[in-house]
């Protein structure tokens, strides 16, 4: 298994930014509003990731880390409508088949926390008491110890907390209710407050992706059957093209939003300021029945793929039309 193991982590362990993208979608599935992510040196050597989440029964602690072992999904049926992040039981198998991990976590309905450690080949890991509030924190140490090959494309401190703080700011552009403290090398870096107002969820936007962005931006909501859109679209090229399109709460790479906006901005704007070749900028929240939409495309989950893409394109599409329109009057 330990083989089998690193070759999958191969696929969703690129570097400590895969890391923490998996611990934190992991803590927003177990329905955290606080989420703690310690780092050092770029994560490389720490990455410690406390939650309040739900929690996982001593009984299950151990088999967490096993492979394809998820409590997310348990039929075929599941699979055609996946409404958690994670579901492949695969990221804490990959993630100590390659570091030296230890899970701790104490659900709120149980008395004591427990603790189960792994280190790359030892995957019979042994299950101890410890000190925890209700929640999950997951520390993993060292990445890619055991690993020289995959170690040496690490890059520098500096470049792999640029990753990090990427995903940070993607994650909690998608979940504004949640808390998220940033600390690296001992020092609070990013500090992201729940917010439950449109007005603090507009304010935590701006605070990742700029004032400018949300100064230039055109704000688009609309629902229709099983559809609905919300979300800023700013036309004008910023100094950074910022794009982050989430789909049932999942960033994805998907061209197709990309087409349906530019088009109702052709289209409303063709004698005006806008031309062919403006590259948006956006942050874009879809969600749809979880039925009408694949997320088991990739092992990162980054793509997704519609059953009914025209028809997604489409109401995409009129959703920044009437958006434009309002915005003229
Ligand atoms: P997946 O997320 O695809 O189910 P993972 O390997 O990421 O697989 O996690 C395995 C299992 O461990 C999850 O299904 C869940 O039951 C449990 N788990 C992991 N992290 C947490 C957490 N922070 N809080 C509660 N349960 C967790
Ligand atoms: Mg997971």
């Amino acid at each position: 298994p330990q083989l089998a193991n690193q070759i999958a982590a191969g696929e969703v362990v690129e570097r400590p930014a895969s890391i923490i993208k998996e611990l934190v979608e992991n803590s927003i599935d177990a329905g955290a509003r606080r989420i703690d992510i310690d780092i050092e040196q770029g994560g490389c050597k720490l990455i410690r990731i406390r939650d309040d989440g739900s929690g996982i029964h001593k009984e299950e602690l151990a088999l967490a880390l096993a492979r394809h072992a998820t409590s997310k999904i348990s039929t075929l049926d599941d699979l055609e409508a996946i409404i958690s992040l994670g579901f492949r039981g695969e990221a804490l198998a990959s993630i100590s088949s390659v570091s030296r991990l230890t899970l701790t976590s104490k659900p709120a309905e149980q008395a004591e926390a427990w603790q189960v450690y792994a280190e790359g080949r030892d995957m019979s890991p042994v299950i101890k008491p410890a000190s925890h509030p209700a929640g999950t924190t997951v520390e993993v140490l060292d990445i890619f110890y055991n690993t020289p090959a995959r170690r040496r494309f690490l890059k520098t401190e500096k470049t792999e907390f640029s990753h990090i703080d990427e995903v940070v700011r993607r994650i909690a552009l998608a979940y504004p209710n949640v808390a998220f403290n940033l600390q690296h090398n001992g020092k609070l870096v990013k500090q992201y407050r729940a917010a439950d107002t449109e007005q603090m969820i507009e304010k935590r936007v701006a605070s990742i992706c700029g004032i400018n962005f949300m100064q230039k931006a055109i704000k688009l909501s609309w629902q229709h059957d099983d559809l609905s859109i919300h979300g800023w679209v700013a036309p004008n090229a910023l100094q950074e093209q910022l794009q982050y399109f989430y789909v049932n709460g999942r960033v994805v790479k998907d061209r197709l939003l990309n087409h349906a906006l530019k088009q109702a901005f052709l289209e409303t704007c063709k004698s005006s300021v806008y031309s062919t070749d403006e590259t948006l900028s956006y942050v874009i929240y879809l969600d749809l029945d979880p039925h009408q939409v694949d997320v088991n495309v990739h092992p990162a989950k980054h793509e997704v793929r519609f059953h009914e893409a025209r028809l997604v394109h489409d109401f995409v599409y009129q959703a920044m039309i009437m958006a434009l329109n309002t915005q003229k009057n």
